[in-house]
């Protein structure tokens, strides 16, 4: 491990102009942290927003290596989970930054999963008009989808993601390290994302990560940082092209039109479903429906179910505990995901792994049948 520490990390940048940064991506760089936040602060002192079980596994590598170099700081550790994405949160992190004297020209710190990330960024886009923030992504998912992209927000009882804002980080830390820690569960959730970069356009990466699945599983340092790389200069490509998803940013919802309606069926239980696992089950089916309709080859169906299956996700309504409403109510719940633009539902299928597409063009009836034959 000591090795791994001091090998330089891999570096990513989202060329966004004036708004481009870094993702450094590698082993033992919590414990670095101040090494590259160094260059970006323009007074040694910050202030870290975290959650309670991130704040007790990788808070104080971070705070010593602020402390060793100087740079003073404060925290506040929120209650971990989804439910802290609102406003009430949302009011004690500012209050807090504001009693913490943190000015426009200081930075924030997210350290935490795709919660706190999303909370402090927008936070943080509010706080005195715009204050900039760095991210130091401790899930799988955030270090591979969350941190990268600049959104941010919080639900409301209207629905997720309702609130917010597009505020770019000026850094970020992915520590592969610190997945060491993390449930198999919540890692497996993050390597769906993962997958849906190689189905979107990579077939190469695919292949690659048929190839390493063992060897990511296991916590190889190498593997995972590749996999990672990948996957955020995926997501960097089509966020570079189109940073407000007026265009080609919607392929990242690859699944997720499924898997929303999945969740919102599920009641956003996560004892039922967290959402890489909604994600994994929609995006078997976005692949099954485009072979359904002819425009992909059944074995490309195969191949990314049987990816995921291997992997540990689920991949079929039938691996959903508890009992799920008919696909009529599906479609519905299809209807109501934010990406619907004048009633129409924008999906992404695909012709093959690595060669998804954006569609508006979804005969509801097709659908339907498609999700009567797959009703448990
Ligand atoms: P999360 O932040 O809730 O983290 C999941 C759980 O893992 C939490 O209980 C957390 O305390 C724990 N945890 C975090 N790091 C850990 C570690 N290293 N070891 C052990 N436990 C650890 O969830 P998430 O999956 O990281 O992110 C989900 C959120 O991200 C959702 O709110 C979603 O809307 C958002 N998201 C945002 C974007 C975006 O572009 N902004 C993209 C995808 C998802
Ligand atoms: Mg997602």
């Amino acid at each position: 491990m000591s090795k791994g520490q001091s090998a330089a990390p891999e570096k990513v940048n989202v060329a966004l102009g004036e708004r481009a940064y870094d993702i450094f991506v590698g082993p033992g760089l919590i414990a670095r942290a101040a090494d590259y936040l160094e260059p970006v602060l323009r007074r040694p002192r910050t202030a870290i927003i975290t959650d309670e079980t991130v704040a007790g596994l990788h808070l104080p590598a971070l705070t010593q290596s602020l402390d060793a170099a100087g740079i003073r700081h404060a925290h506040l550790a929120l209650k971990p989970g989804e439910q802290t994405k609102c406003f009430a949160e949302l009011e004690r992190v500012t209050a807090f930054l504001l009693e913490q004297g943190i000015e426009r020209s200081d930075m924030v710190i997210a350290l935490g999963g795709g919660v706190i990330g999303d909370l402090t960024g927008f936070a943080a886009s509010v706080l005195r008009r715009g204050t900039d923030f760095v991210q130091i992504p401790t899930t799988l998912l955030s270090q591979v989808d969350s941190s990268v992209g600049g959104k941010t927000g919080i639900n409301t009882p209207h629905g997720k993601n309702l609130i917010g804002a597009f505020h770019q980080p000026r850094l970020v830390l992915a520590d592969t390290g610190a997945l060491a820690t993390l449930s198999e569960r919540e890692f497996l959730a993050g390597y769906a994302e993962v997958v849906k970069y190689g189905l979107i356009n990579d077939r190469d990466f695919f292949d690659w990560l048929e190839a390493n699945l063992d060897a990511i599983k296991q916590g190889d340092a190498a593997a995972r940082t590749h996999a990672i790389v990948k996957s955020c200069q995926a997501k960097a490509a089509v966020v570079a092209e189109d940073e407000r998803e007026g265009g080609v940013r919607a392929l990242l919802n690859l699944g997720h039109t499924f898997g929303h309606a999945l969740e919102a069926a599920t009641s956003y239980d996560a004892r039922r479903l967290v959402h890489g696992e909604a994600v994994a089950i929609g995006m078997v089916m976005a692949f099954e429906f485009s072979a359904m309709l002819g425009l992909c080859p059944g074995q490309d169906a195969g191949r990314v179910k049987a990816h995921l299956k291997r992997a540990g996700l689920p991949t079929a309504l039938g691996d959903i505990p508890g009992t799920l409403p008919g696909a009529e109510a599906l479609v519905g719940l299809m209807a109501q995901d934010k990406k619907v633009v004048d009633g129409k539902l924008t999906f992404i299928l695909a012709r093959g792994i690595g060669k998804s597409f954006i569609t508006r063009d979804i005969d509801t009836g097709d659908l339907q049948r498609f999700l009567s034959e797959r009703e448990a």
